[in-house]
């Protein structure tokens, strides 16, 4: 029991300097960190390791390294949040690529629906997350063109924390009264401008739904901040204080 307890204490096993350093090598977000912030992610990517399964699937198949740099790339949106910010779940599983996945809806005449949707990432509330590895490879092939999926679906994660999947992330009060209001009033404006067929400066994607609002401007905090604060500073004012500053500055 004692040992038990001991061992929780310690922590997680640190990573292997020698695949920490190969995925700072491989990563560019992580290239850019300074030595205070690396240190942090290499904290959390060592809990996320400890705490959570990779299952790679569809013949796919990850080596050690591989797997340091998918838990690296998912604790990213962490670096200020923190650990909290993984708990609740336990699986990632990794397709080879883009997946299918079967879908229904029994709409209001008891008529059920049933399609297939492709995705290169799902993140269930308190279910597994899955990402496609050909879609994260694109991501580090192009990391400054504001696409991360690793990103996109550990903002699911984090905006569940709190019960609800609506945009918004566990915040202290006030702050998140303030959020609310600046992402509503953004997410507003990005719909009527997809309406009416407008050039959006960001990925039309973040028109579906709040949450997917959240989780695309969360990808460009990471992958193209400029774009962000020039199209909606104070979407991104809210995302630096929550992230910390973008590694891509
Ligand atoms: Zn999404």
């Amino acid at each position: 029991m004692f040992g038990l307890i001991r061992r929780l204490r310690r922590g997680p096993q640190p990573i292997d300097p020698a695949l920490w350093r190969a995925a700072c090598a491989a990563l560019p977000w992580l290239r850019a960190l300074d030595a205070e912030r690396n240190a942090v992610l290499a904290d959390l990517t060592a809990r996320f390791l400890a705490g959570k399964t990779i299952t790679p699937l569809g013949g796919l198949a990850l080596d050690a390294g591989q797997r340091v740099q998918l838990a690296a790339l998912c604790c990213l949106p962490l670096l200020h949040f923190g650990s909290e910010g993984l708990h609740g779940w336990s699986q990632l599983l990794v397709y080879p690529d883009a997946f299918r996945v079967n879908r229904s809806h029994v709409d209001a005449a008891g008529v059920l629906h049933q399609w297939d949707d492709e995705l290169i990432g799902e993140a269930w509330e308190a279910g597994p997350l899955i990402l496609s590895w050909a879609d994260v490879q694109a991501d580090i092939a192009d990391p400054a063109a504001g696409f991360c999926v690793a990103v996109h679906e550990m903002a699911h994660k984090i905006d569940a924390l709190d019960g609800a999947l609506d945009g918004t992330p566990p915040l202290p009060r006030a702050w998140q009264r303030e959020w609310a209001r600046d992402f509503q009033q953004a997410y507003d404006a990005l719909a009527r401008d997809v309406d009416r067929g407008r050039r959006i400066a960001i990925d039309a994607y973040a028109a579906e739904a709040p949450e997917e609002f959240f989780a695309v401007a969360s990808e460009y905090h990471f992958s193209d901040p400029r774009t962000l604060r020039r199209a909606m500073p104070k979407v991104a004012a809210h995302l630096e204080k929550f992230y910390g500053a973008s590694p891509l500055g």
